[in-house]
């Protein structure tokens, strides 16, 4: 059942077992899966199409490194899907582990706690298939793509296919499932607690035209994006001085994008590899592609962070520059983060203030990036790579992002370093969850989108133990 909350013949105050605020690839993903034995909510800020007034709920202030929070997500039903791009992998195992020279680093689950979703994950994205082995991909392509596996060696990702766009997809199973209610133009604004002080009791909800309700349930979980989670969680203010899960002063710290830096020129000595390493590959109706990326060793030799690079440009004659673009690993950094800002949105909620930084640890990872994809092709006379003055000079300027807002709400075994606990329960309240890029501890360097999906899946099977 879709309702629109701004209609006055909608009744706001209702009650359900699950309440899940947002309605893009994680709330969907979440909604569905519970609703086959629960009665769920799910509330969505906007319609079925976007509109600019709702849209201008997203906007904010962005004090560091350059940065568009209204470019960067969409606020209506499907959320953000209604635009990305469709690029999906997988985090490394290694991206888990406690690295010593990365500060923070170290997830509480490894990946072999998401491997049993990722079929299913690959399903909801339409990727055709979630194995992403790399190996006999290179076998079948008779070795023509190696690198000196070593340093450097490859990953594969898969795209999806028709682009995945949620609230289009699913747009008859939120109208259809029965105990799933789908309240649309619905904000939620505020959390209250029970006076025991850390069971979430009921959300208040507001709709632009000036309607509001109060929705009661078992658990609520919080899917509204990777920065919207974190304002969301400071805005609710009306209990806890500091916003709510917050004691620690945790929450909006660790903001971590993937750095889109077009660092390096890469002169091919051999044209077929570079053509090799940029066509997109097809399996039936399913397209997939190669990404350089360094080994584990490597990665510990030189004290560095990951990345994927992509080649592109490859109408090259010989000696003309080929473009290496790479997404980069941020470190986690509590300087990088988001905060309230002083003014309101238009339903009162303080905007978001942004301060996105690098460190010198992300600037180290840059640089060693073009020293080993350098010394990998150089060794085998594949081609050779020139890093561009400004990664030296480190001109924040030149930094691209590639929309992928994690670690403002991170994991942590220990609520002094984290936000959420290994099942994503924010620390200090029995009932209030969040899915969402939000809670990774790091972000590796692959688009983040596979891992929030095999991440919402096991947070409903979670979830359905939780209540029976
Ligand atoms: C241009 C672009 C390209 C991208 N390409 C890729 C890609 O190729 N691969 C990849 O992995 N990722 C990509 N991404 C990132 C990807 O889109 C996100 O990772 C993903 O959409 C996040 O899903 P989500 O469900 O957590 O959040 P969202 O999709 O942002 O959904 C959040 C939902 O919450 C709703 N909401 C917010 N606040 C409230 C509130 N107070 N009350 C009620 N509802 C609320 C919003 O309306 C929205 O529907 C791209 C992003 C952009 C902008």
């Amino acid at each position: 059942m879709m309702i629109d909350a701004r209609d006055s013949a909608a009744d706001l105050d209702r009650r359900a077992d699950f309440i899940i605020v947002g309605a893009g690839i994680a709330g969907i993903t979440l909604a569905l899966e519970l609703a086959a034995r629960h009665s769920v909510i799910l509330l969505e800020s906007g319609g079925t199409e976007a509109d600019r007034e709702t849209q201008s709920l997203y906007d904010g202030e962005s004090i560091g490194l350059n940065y568009s929070l209204l470019g960067s997500r969409l606020r209506f039903l499907g959320g953000t899907s209604n635009h990305w791009g469709g690029w999906c992998g997988m985090l490394d195992d290694h991206d888990f582990a406690t690295r010593d020279w990365v500060p923070h680093s170290g997830w509480p689950i490894s990946s072999a706690e998401l491997a049993p979703f990722q079929d299913k994950t690959a399903d909801i994205l339409d990727l055709g298939s979630g194995n992403f082995e790399t190996e006999e991909l290179v076998a079948r392509e008779d070795h023509a793509l190696l690198v000196d596996g070593s340093k450097v060696t490859h990953r594969m990702m898969r795209f999806s296919n028709p682009v995945t766009r949620m609230g289009e997809k699913y747009r008859n199973a939120l109208e259809n499932t029965p105990g799933l209610s789908v309240l649309l133009h619905a904000n939620l604004v505020d959390l209250r607690l029970h006076e025991n002080g850390s069971t979430v009791n009921s959300g208040q909800v507001r709709t632009l035209n000036g309607r509001s309700g109060r929705i009661t349930a078992k658990h609520f979980i919080l899917a509204c994006g990777g920065l919207e989670n974190a304002r969301l969680l400071l805005a609710c203010r009306s209990q806890a001085r500091a916003g709510l899960g917050n004691d620690k002063g945790l929450v909006g710290r660790f903001f971590m994008e993937h750095p889109h830096v077009t660092a390096a020129e890469l002169f091919a000595l051999d044209q077929s590899w570079c053509r090799g390493q940029m066509a997109l590959r097809r399996d039936s109706d399913h397209w997939f592609g190669l990404a350089l990326a360094p080994t584990e060793e490597s990665l510990a030799h030189h004290r560095c962070l990951n990345f994927r690079g992509q080649i592109f440009n490859v109408e090259c004659e010989t000696d003309e520059p080929i473009t290496l673009r790479v997404m980069m690993e941020q470190a986690p950094n509590p300087n990088s983060r988001l905060r309230l800002s002083g003014s309101e949105d238009a339903l009162g909620l303080p905007k978001i203030e942004l301060d996105w930084r690098l460190n010198e640890l992300d600037w180290h990872g840059i640089q060693c990036m073009g020293r080993l994809v350098g010394e990998a092709l150089g060794a085998q006379g594949l081609g050779r790579v020139k890093l561009r003055n400004w990664v030296m000079e480190q001109d924040g300027s030149r930094i691209g992002f590639g929309s992928h807002h994690m670690g403002t709400t991170r994991m942590a075994d220990d609520p002094a370093a984290g936000v959420v606990d290994r099942n994503c329960r924010v620390f200090g309240t029995s009932n209030l969850f969040v899915a969402g890029s939000s809670v990774f501890a790091t972000g590796g360097a692959i688009n983040p989108t596979f891992t929030l999906t095999a991440l919402a899946l096991r947070l409903a099977e979670h979830l359905t133990g939780l209540v029976r």
